[in-house]
C-alpha cells in the first residue's frame, strides 16, 4: 500500500480530517466502530452523528462559532454543506435533520475515490503513520488505555467538571477587588502582605446577598444527565456540584469556597460576610473562572444566578458549567499547535479529545489535522491559522492555558487577543474581531 493518513474515529472531527487530507490528493483509510460496537450515545451507524442537541450553533458573525465556520468554508468544509442542506428552522442557529445531515456526510465520504471506510473498533494504537486519532467524548475503552500509555496517564481525564467562565471585561471592577489567600492559613485574617499581585479576583457578598445567592443555588433547575449514571458519578470532595453544597445548609459555602478568610474588601477595610473568587483562565488573562463553581444547573439558572454576584451583574459567560462524561488528553501537555502530538512525530490527535468541544469547534480541528497530516506526507511543515482567527486562538488556548487550570473550551471571542480598545456594543466588537481576522485568515488560506 502507498503512502496514506490513517484516522481513527469517524464523529465530526474524524470525518472532516478525512476529508481534509482526501481532498488534498491523499489517500485516507478511516476506521469507525459503529454500528457494530455502538456507544452509549450514538444511535446509528452514520459518520458525523450529532448526539444530544441538533444545533451547530449560529451563522451569524456576532457569536464566534459563526465566524470560526466562515473559516472552515474557507478550507473547504465537508460537514457545513451538508448541515446547510439539511438545515431545519431554528432562528439563527444552524440546526440540522440529524438523520438526513450524518446520512449524507457518509455517503460524500463513502463516495470519495481516495477515502477507505473500514467498519472496525481500533482495540490498540495502529503503528500506521501519519495517524490521526479523533475518537471523541467516549472513546471506546480499549483505545482509552492506548491514548493513556501514548500520552501518560495523569494527561487523560475521563470526567470534566467545569464552573462558568467569564470575561474580565464584563465585571464591574468597582465592586471586584484583587487579593488572594495565598500564604493564609484558614485562620487567618490578615490582610495582604506587600508583593507581586495576587492571583485572585474576589467579588465581595454581604450577609444578605449571600443568603440570596445560597437560596437560589438551592432552588435551581438541573439539567438532565446526558449518560445513565452520570448524575451519580463519584465525586471528589473539591468537585461537589455548588448547587449541591448550597443544599447541604445555609452556611455550607460560607466554610466552603466562598470563605472569606485572609480577605479584606478594599471598599470597606473589612472582612466581606463571603466572597465568590475568580481565577485566571487563559494566559492573555481575559478570561476568569468562578473558583468551586463547577455545576450541572440549566444554563438560563446559571446565568441568573451568576448575575446576583456583586461585580457579577453584567457576567458575560462564555461557557457553562458542566460536569460529564468526557475524555480528553491535557492538551498544555502534550499537544503541538499543529495537533501533533509533543515527541510523537506524525501522530495527530483531533476533536473533542484536544480539549474542543462542540458540533463546530470538534470538525474545525479535524479540519487542521487533516491538513497537516496531509502536508507531513508531501514533506511539508505543519501550519497554524494566525492567533486573531478564531481557530488560531483555540488552538492557542489548548496549547498555551497552564496545565493546570486547562478545561474544555468552544469557540467564543473572550479567547481572541483583545482588541485595542474597549467597545462595549456585542455586535459591534464581534465585527471588529471578524474584520481583524478575515484578511489574515485569507492570507493564511493563500499560502497553503
Ligand atoms: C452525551 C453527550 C452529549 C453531547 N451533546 C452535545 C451537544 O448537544 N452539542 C454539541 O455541540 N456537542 C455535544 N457533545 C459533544 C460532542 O460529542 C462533540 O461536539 C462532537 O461529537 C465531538 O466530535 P468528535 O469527532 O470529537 O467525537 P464523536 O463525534 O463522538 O466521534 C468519535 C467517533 O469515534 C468512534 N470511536 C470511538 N472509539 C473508537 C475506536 N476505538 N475505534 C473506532 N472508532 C471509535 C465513535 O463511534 C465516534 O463515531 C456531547 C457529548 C456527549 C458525550
Amino acid at each position: 500500500m502507498g503512502p496514506m493518513v490513517t484516522i481513527v474515529g469517524g464523529g465530526f472531527a474524524g470525518s472532516e480530517a478525512a476529508w481534509a487530507a482526501a481532498q488534498r490528493g491523499v489517500r485516507v483509510r478511516l476506521f469507525e466502530m459503529r454500528p457494530g460496537t455502538p456507544t452509549a450515545v450514538h444511535r446509528t451507524g452514520n459518520l458525523a452523528e450529532p448526539v444530544c442537541s441538533n444545533s451547530l450553533k449560529s451563522n451569524r458573525i456576532e457569536n464566534a462559532s459563526g465566524l470560526l465556520k466562515e473559516e472552515m468554508r474557507g478550507l473547504g468544509s465537508l460537514i457545513l454543506p451538508c448541515a446547510e442542506a439539511h438545515r431545519v428552522p431554528a432562528g439563527e442557529a444552524l440546526a440540522v435533520d440529524a438523520e438526513a445531515f450524518s446520512r449524507e456526510v457518509t455517503e460524500r465520504i463513502d463516495a470519495h475515490p481516495l477515502i477507505e471506510v473500514i467498519r472496525e473498533e481500533v482495540a490498540s494504537l495502529p503503528s500506521d503513520r501519519p495517524l490521526i486519532l479523533a475518537t471523541g467524548p467516549l472513546t471506546s475503552e480499549p483505545m482509552a488505555l492506548a491514548l493513556r500509555d501514548l500520552v501518560g496517564g495523569d494527561c487523560l481525564a475521563f470526567f470534566d467538571a467545569v464552573a462558568p467562565t467569564v470575561t474580565l471585561e464584563s465585571l464591574d471592577m468597582s465592586l471586584v477587588f484583587r487579593a488572594s489567600r495565598r500564604g493564609k492559613g484558614y485562620d487567618s485574617d490578615e490582610p495582604e502582605e506587600e508583593g507581586p499581585p495576587a492571583d485572585y479576583l474576589n467579588c465581595p457578598l454581604d450577609r444578605d446577598q449571600y443568603l440570596a445567592l445560597q437560596q437560589a443555588l438551592g432552588e435551581a433547575e438541573v439539567a438532565e444527565p446526558h449518560l445513565a449514571g452520570e448524575e451519580r458519578a463519584p465525586y471528589f470532595d473539591a468537585c461537589m456540584p455548588v448547587e449541591e453544597l448550597a443544599r447541604r445548609g445555609p452556611r455550607t459555602l460560607a466554610f466552603g469556597p466562598m470563605r472569606p478568610i485572609g480577605l479584606r474588601d478594599p471598599r470597606t477595610g473589612r472582612r466581606p460576610y463571603a466572597a465568590v473568587q475568580l481565577r485566571q483562565e487563559n494566559r492573555a488573562g481575559t478570561l476568569w473562572g468562578l473558583v468551586g463553581f463547577q455545576t450541572r444547573l440549566k444554563w438560563p439558572d446559571q446565568q441568573r444566578i451568576v448575575r446576583l454576584i456583586p461585580g457579577l451583574q453584567n457576567a458575560e459567560i462564555v461557557r457553562y458549567g458542566v460536569m460529564h462524561r468526557n475524555t480528553y488528553v491535557c492538551s498544555p501537555h502534550v499537544l503541538l499547535p499543529t495537533f501533533e502530538l509533543l515527541g510523537k512525530p506524525d501522530i495527530y490527535l483531533a476533536g473533542q479529545i484536544t480539549g474542543v468541544e462542540g458540533y463546530v469547534e470538534s470538525p474545525a480541528s479535524g479540519m487542521l489535522a487533516g491538513l497537516n497530516a496531509a502536508r507531513s506526507l508531501s514533506g511539508l511543515p505543519g501550519v497554524v491559522p494566525p492567533d486573531v482567527t478564531v481557530l488560531g486562538s483555540l488552538v492557542r488556548y489548548l496549547v498555551e492555558t497552564p496545565a493546570k487550570r486547562f478545561a474544555p473550551m468552544n469557540a467564543n471571542y473572550g479567547i481572541l487577543p483583545p482588541l485595542p480598545e474597549r467597545i462595549r456594543a456585542r455586535l459591534e466588537k464581534a465585527r471588529r474581531y471578524a474584520d481583524r481576522a478575515k484578511p489574515a485568515y485569507d492570507e493564511f488560506v493563500r499560502g497553503l
